[in-house]
């Protein structure tokens, strides 16, 4: 039988409901989904944005924003489904309209794109990552002669930071340098002045960075008469995660409707764990109060995720919380499973125990891929990651190093990015470099020959290369033309690869390996419309070193899940472990203490915690290996069990000690001396 209308709103309970019916279709007064974990609050949003569509909204005018461009491409996946029941085959005609979805930077840099020449920006842009814009604020650095006034002078990356939070927060250099860089406090003048080249840097070459794809759209959103045409574009604006949104974002939504209508946000004050970037909880729950008009609150507290035993756990952790908005959450998924708190001796032995439990659910019926170890930060992983080759279990790690890192990844694209860019000089200083005989000095000769000249091609051809370099730079000259007047997607990939291979060939021992991501690299392109946006997005939301997106690493078809908990964020998984549950790394021992820190630590535990459906360990290694800070090198630290964990919640927990006390010691080989291991492997994977 066909399906009736309404039965995709049958599913549903009733605040869900109520959220996806508010307005029926039309655009509405605010709306605000506010609920803890596991409530349904994306799988309501699809639902909501389905239902738009089915009453008659137009796909093309509903703007979607969520965190990452995987989150994106599986909201829309889940609309059409949706859709596709109600409308049968219709709906994909419409839901192909749908294309306004993506993160916050590349829906800007597409809106960027669009007004560029009504706000004075040349269109053809490009997009410095983090690593490209610290080697930008270096070269400014030294250009400005800041490096070498004294020895002490902040670093490149912590430059950096501080730029981005100081644009991210909307705050003044002083007060953010007080708080969060103390020990910078002093280069107040400087920094200001380095901050002042790195903006003429950036327009004299026509690139941004991340943070100018937020800034400028809100900057161009300040204008009354652009904010109003560029609202007008869409009819409803719906965003995921509102919890991690920062004071820019905040204001980019409230300028495209300052009335607040045809807004819907979705978020966990529960959840907040991007601080660090400047997000701002407050505009979660600030945001009934932003509009004219009062905005329509759902909660939801029945969560269908997690069975009881792990959502008491759940519970108790963020119960504790000194702040919060969203209530204790419920669930009908009973379950005699205790979550576990498992004591272990040391990373070897977690990493053991992790693997021996993966492989035993495996065998019970549970697949790799509905299995997830999580942890607080990537490196946490390693010795696990060792444990799981040797074994050859198959694994596919999130949030970590990724795709685009490599060098020689980074080498390919930012040939594109010259070829797209000739003023981008951070891309341009690194294809040039890759000529044996030419430096950066060259380089930058070269660079002044081009814009001495009227077309960009013919001032490398009559630059005067060095003689090293010589033979090298007519195909140079000839690749860079072509690109330029007769661009081809996705074929430019390919032309550049040819160009590249004797290069990558010379600088690396495992070029074959390498040659092998590139061919991978120009699968991904294939699926995007053009060179523009390949780079755009690879760049804002780069493909983990493992992802789907760029195949599966390994030739099995399932996979461990690793990841970050920051990665790990609106996922969910039948079995979770949590790696180093311990106090010093969550929290970690690089808060510095403050209430708000640890508790947005707090919030991180729970987050961990409630992706887990039905069995969740907690894996506290007795003694713990902490890389080096500037201050104190390597070394191992004794630790116990995260503070996170209240001793009356302890029953609720299964403790265990492993291995069992009778096999301690006789079980084990002597431990492997980790550290080494891991930096070999390091240098060999990424130059
Ligand atoms: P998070 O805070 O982690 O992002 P969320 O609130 O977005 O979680 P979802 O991921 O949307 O929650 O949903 C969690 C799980 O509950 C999913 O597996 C989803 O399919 C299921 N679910 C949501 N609503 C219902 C419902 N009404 N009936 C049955 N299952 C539901
Ligand atoms: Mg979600």
């Amino acid at each position: 039988a066909q399906p009736q209308p309404k039965d995709h709103l049958a599913r549903l309970n009733a605040e869900q409901r109520a959220a996806v019916e508010h307005g029926d279709g039309a655009v509405a007064e605010p709306l605000l989904i506010i609920a803890g974990a596991g409530s349904g609050k994306t799988n309501t949003l699809a639902h909501r944005v389905a239902h738009l569509i089915v009453k008659g909204a137009d796909p093309r005018r509903i703007l979607l924003m969520t965190f990452s461009r995987r989150a994106a491409s599986e909201m829309t996946r889940r609309v059409e489904r949706i859709a596709a029941e109600v409308m049968g085959d219709k709906a994909a005609v419409l839901t192909e309209g749908l294309s306004w979805a993506g993160t916050f930077h590349s829906i800007g840099a597409r809106l960027l794109r669009d007004y560029a020449l009504e706000i004075g920006l040349d269109p053809a842009f490009t997009i410095h990552d983090r690593e490209d814009s610290a080697d930008l604020m270096n070269l400014v650095r030294h250009e400005l002669g800041l490096s070498k006034t004294e020895s002490r002078f902040p670093a490149k990356g912590t430059c950096l930071a501080i730029y981005s939070r100081v644009v991210n927060a909307q705050a003044e250099l002083e007060p953010i340098l007080g708080k969060y860089f103390p020990w910078c406090a002093g280069w107040a003048e400087d920094l200001k002045k380095l901050f002042a080249g790195y903006v003429d840097a950036k327009q004299a070459e026509n690139v941004l960075d991340y943070d100018d794809l937020l800034l400028w759209w809100a900057q161009m959103c300040a204008e009354p008469a652009i904010a109003e045409h560029l609202g007008s574009r869409f009819d409803h604006i719906l965003v995921d995660e509102y919890q991690d949104t920062n004071r820019l974002q905040a204001a980019i939504l409230t300028s495209l409707k300052p009335e607040g209508r045809g807004l819907t946000v979705v978020g966990d004050d529960a959840q907040s764990i991007y601080s660090f970037r400047a997000a701002e909880v407050r505009n979660i729950l600030d945001f009934p109060s932003l509009f004219p008009e009062p905005a329509r609150i759902v909660t939801l507290d029945r969560n269908y995720r997690s069975t009881d035993a792990i959502l008491d756990a759940a519970n108790a952790v963020i119960g504790e919380a000194a702040e919060r908005f969203t209530k204790n959450l419920w669930t009908e998924r009973r379950s005699a499973e205790k979550p576990l708190l498992v004591t272990v001796r040391d990373e070897a032995e977690q990493a053991n125990y992790v693997c021996e439990k993966v492989l035993q659910e495996r065998e019970a019926g549970t697949a790799l891929k509905q299995q997830a170890v999580l942890f607080r930060a990537s490196h946490h992983s390693g010795p696990l990651e060792i444990e799981l080759t040797r074994r050859n279990i198959p694994f596919v790690k999130f949030g970590g190093l990724k795709f685009l890192d490599s060098a020689h990844v980074k080498d390919l694209l930012a040939v594109l990015r010259f070829a797209e860019n000739p003023r981008d000089r951070v891309a341009a200083f690194r294809v040039m470099q890759l000529m044996p005989g030419i430096g950066p000095s060259s380089a930058a000769a070269a660079m002044e020959a081009m814009e001495r000249a009227l077309d960009p091609a013919l001032g490398l051809q009559f630059f005067k290369a060095p003689a090293r370099a010589e033979a090298d730079w007519p195909s140079f000259v000839e690749l860079f033309s072509q690109m330029r007047t007769k661009s081809a997607w996705p074929a430019d990939l390919e032309r550049v690869r040819l160009w590249y291979e004797p290069h990558l060939e010379r600088i690396h021992e495992d070029a074959t390996v390498r040659r092998a991501d590139l061919i991978q690299l120009e699968q991904i392109a294939s699926g995007y419309p053009s060179r523009e946006r390949f780079l755009t997005e690879l760049t804002l939301d780069p493909p983990d070193a493992t992802s789907d997106e760029a195949g599966p690493p390994l030739l099995d078809e399932d996979y461990l899940i690793l990841s970050t908990i920051h990665s790990a964020k609106g996922q969910e998984w039948t079995k979770v472990f949590v790696l180093n549950a311990v106090d010093g790394c969550i929290p970690s021992d690089l808060a510095t203490g403050e209430r708000e820190e640890i508790e947005e630590e707090r919030r991180l535990l729970y987050v961990a915690m409630t992706r887990a459906k039905e069995s969740l360990h907690l894996v506290t290694p007795q003694r713990f290996f902490v890389h080096g800070q500037a201050t104190r090198g390597d070394r191992h630290v004794y630790a116990s069990r995260t503070r996170f964990i209240p001793d009356h919640m302890l029953d609720r927990f299964s403790r265990v000690a492993w291995p069992p006390p009778s096999s301690a010691g006789a079980a084990r080989a002597p431990q492997p001396d980790i550290r080494v291991d891991l930096k070999a492997r390091m240098r060999g994977m990424w130059r």
